[in-house]
């Protein structure tokens, strides 16, 4: 598979960086995985055909990993003038969600009849379920005080498996995630300072050897995090990065 990183930052640009977005070509599918709020913007940088994206999967509904969605859906009606069916998958919650940031966003655009097929499709964590030809298995992971839910992935397709951790602090959960993926594709918020509901560095390399992805990349990384990025052991994403898993 083909992963292009659209973007990613974290919720506040760091570094200049876009909100989370990467984008997956596959033999036969083709997805985003989040679409933060400047996601259409990284993919005409990128030059991405919208049409050709099957599905969207998003972690959670904090506005730098779903805030992209109504810019998406107004390209593909009125833009890009999508004929083809879409489905946007994410935790329990993801239709009331989708309603709300469309209404916000773009009175009046929640009630619009796509020309498209579009299908919400609520996860359950640990369910393994099939969208087209990805097979996703969600995992809870710790975001914020409440429940969320916040989502990590695992993410099998083309024979090879895609992990990615979502916004998170250390939960055991990741372990499993990860285990032995072609590529983890790792929060690491902060280098060494701890931040709440966040993953840190030093964190993240201790439990790594658990983990034994075959690759591993860090994104979402704040400013301070940004500065030690020649300390660090593992690749870093950068917006516009592609990789070959
Ligand atoms: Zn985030
Ligand atoms: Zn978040």
């Amino acid at each position: 598979m083909h992963i292009t990183f659209v973007g990613c930052g974290d919720a506040f640009g760091s570094g200049g960086r876009l909100n989370t977005c990467f984008h997956v070509r596959a033999a036969r599918s083709t997805f985003l995985i989040d679409c933060g709020a400047s996601s259409l913007i990284g993919m005409n940088r990128c030059g991405i055909d919208r049409n050709a994206i099957d599905t969207i999967l998003v972690t959670h509904f904090h506005a730098d990993h779903f805030g992209g969605i109504p810019f998406f859906m107004l390209d593909a009606q009125f833009n890009t003038k999508r004929m083809r069916p879409l489905t946007i998958a994410g935790p329990p919650g993801l239709r009331d969600w989708y309603a709300r940031v469309m209404e916000t966003s773009f009175a009046g655009s929640s009630k619009t009849q796509t020309k498209f097929e579009l299908n919400l499709v609520e996860l359950e964590s640990a369910q393994r379920r099939s969208l087209g030809d990805i097979t996703v298995r969600p995992a809870r992971v710790r975001h914020a005080p409440s429940e969320g839910p916040f989502f990590a992935y695992r993410i099998e397709v083309d024979g090879r498996t895609l992990a990615f951790s979502g916004d998170t602090e250390w939960v055991e959960n990741l372990v499993e995630i990860g285990r032995e993926a072609d590529l983890l594709i790792s929060e690491c918020y902060s280098f060494g300072k701890k931040v709440p509901f966040h993953l840190d560095y030093a964190t993240l390399q201790a439990n790594l050897p658990r983990i034994k992805a075959k690759r591993v990349i860090l994104t979402h990384l704040n400013t301070e995090a940004l500065a030690q990025i020649d300390a660090t052991a593992c690749e870093v994403a950068q917006d516009g990065m592609t990789v070959e898993v």
